[in-house]
């Protein structure tokens, strides 16, 4: 058995690449959810692969995973919508920023990209700060929503054959012959020939329970505005020309219509600090402001939101195999989600096969095309009236922020959604302006009948998280 511990996207598409080989693969994740981990707060964007450094893993990874993503958008049905990017400069100073992102891209083998002027660039992004003399355009820059790929990733498996088990978080592990016994906190154990370690946040912690080192991992919060769909702010991703620490706060179009703002970089005692602060916010908003002077912070805010990046000192990822069969899948900060499906192939072709000896046959049975729950708002009206006539379902809709009917939320139970954040990932319900404030009800009342859990069973995400704790009028 091959067991990959984390179910991100980078663990849920290396475990997916190699369920392609082998089908006893079980991804094991600590959390109630799939892609809940850095996976669920970041940019979501597919970056161009121009500015990371060069001769490092991630500029090799980014962009052939800015690449692949195209296949995974077809095979796996995510949303990628190639909308381009700018990083913009406002003065003097920082055009000498542009032309060391153009140095950067030629040395890291990126030709798609063009410099455009002042009239060029607001013709595209007219919303822009009319002091902008430059852009770095990258058009094969683009959005996606990061759990889906996760959760359409962790299907694939499931439906090829391996496991996907939440709740078990690795707590110690014996090594056996070459092989590994896996002990879980639930109290329950397994023996896996390889594993692979893509443990996000505590990579370097999971690497000690094997004997290994890997660079230490400290948290670096970015905090996050989500602004509505109602006003339009920019085509493509803006971002500010980069710091020797982060990309800068961004103006991000995100793949369902709206746009996030931020992230700050500020590092952080607790990987589990996810709090916003009234400084953080502070900061997006005015260093967002300066590129788009028109976001609407005071009537147009959806929410607010932060991520902690997985960073190391010394800045890129380690990937490479520890003292026996494991690979410690370690320190993958951004552009990490960009990089992902080259990591996975990274992980099977280069790790596995060539430096550990694994050979791999490819399976002749293997499922490469996975659907998912339709958005029927994306669909015409003349399509969705057909299905209505096939499913009243249809015709119900019971987040009305985001239109999504009572089908969609049934078809994500039925493929496994058991609380409202699976639901709400699978969905989007309850993530648009009123985050949840009408549906929720009705989507807890779907979840409890649908699958038999009471309403006070139904769970927001992690144990413990309960939306009503006794029995409540009907609702
Ligand atoms: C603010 C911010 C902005 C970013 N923006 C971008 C961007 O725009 N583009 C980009 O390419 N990248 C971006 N990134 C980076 C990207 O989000 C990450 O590189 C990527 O999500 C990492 O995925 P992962 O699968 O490695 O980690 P995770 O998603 O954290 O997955 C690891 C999983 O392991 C599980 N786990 C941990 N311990 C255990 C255990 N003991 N047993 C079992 N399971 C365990 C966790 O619960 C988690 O689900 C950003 C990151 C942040 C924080």
């Amino acid at each position: 058995m091959i067991a990959v511990i984390g179910s991100g996207i980078v663990g849920s598409l290396i475990a997916r690449e190699i369920n392609k080989y082998i089908e006893d693969v079980f991804i094991f994740e600590a959390r109630n959810g799939i892609g809940t981990g850095v996976t669920k707060g970041n940019s979501g964007i597919i970056h161009g692969g121009y500015d990371d450094t060069p001769g490092s893993l991630r500029s090799e990874l980014c962009y052939k995973g800015n690449k692949l993503y195209d296949e995974i958008s077809q095979e796996l049905s995510v949303e990628v919508k190639r909308v381009g990017s700018h990083v913009v400069a406002l003065n003097d100073e920082e055009l000498k920023a542009i032309d060391e992102l153009e140095e950067r891209a030629i040395q890291n083998g990126v030709k798609e990209y063009e410099i455009l002027d002042k009239a060029e660039l607001l013709e595209m992004e007219p919303n822009l700060n009319k002091s902008a003399l430059k852009s770095f355009y990258c058009p094969i820059a683009g959005v996606t929503e990061p759990w889906e790929v996760a959760m359409q990733a962790s299907k694939s498996v499931e439906i090829n054959g391996g496991k996907v088990l939440k709740n078990k978080k690795l707590v110690e592990v014996k090594k056996k012959d070459n092989k590994f016994e896996l002990f879980f906190e639930d109290g329950s154990s397994y023996i896996a020939d390889l594993v692979i370690n893509v443990a996000g946040l505590y990579a370097d912690e999971i690497a000690k329970l094997f004997g290994d080192e890997v660079p230490y991992i400290f948290p670096v919060k970015g905090e996050y505005y989500l602004l509505g769909k109602d006003v339009k702010y920019a085509n493509s991703v803006i971002f500010p020309t980069p710091s020797k620490l982060t990309k800068g706060c961004l103006v991000v179009p995100t793949v369902d219509g709206g746009y996030l703002a931020g992230p700050t970089a500020h590092g952080v005692k607790s990987k589990q600090d996810l709090s916003t602060t009234q400084e953080g916010l502070l900061e997006v908003k005015e260093k967002s402001l300066r590129l788009v002077p028109t976001l609407d912070f005071s009537r147009n805010v959806v929410k607010t939101f932060a991520g902690l990046r997985p960073e190391t000192k010394e800045k890129d990822f380690h990937i490479d195999v520890g003292g026996g069969n494991v690979i410690h899948v370690s320190g993958i900060r951004s552009p990490g989600l960009t990089a992902a499906p080259a990591i996975a192939k990274y992980v099977v072709e280069y790790l596995i096969q060539e430096k550990l000896h694994i050979n791999l046959e490819k399976r002749k049975n293997y499922i490469n095309h996975i659907e998912k729950v339709s958005h029927l708002v994306e669909e015409d009206y003349e399509h969705w009236k057909r299905v209505i006539q096939e499913d009243p379902d249809a015709g119900e809709m019971i987040c009305y922020c985001n239109k999504i009917t009572k089908k969609e939320i049934k078809e994500a139970i039925k493929n496994g959604a058991r609380t409202l954040d699976d639901v709400k990932f699978a969905t989007r319900a309850s993530f648009g302006e009123c985050q949840g404030s009408f549906c929720i009800p009705k989507i807890l009342k779907i979840i409890s009948e649908e699958t038999g859990l009471k309403p006070e069973e139904v769970l927001q995400n992690e144990k413990g998280s309960w939306i009503i704790n006794s029995e409540v009028r009907a609702i």
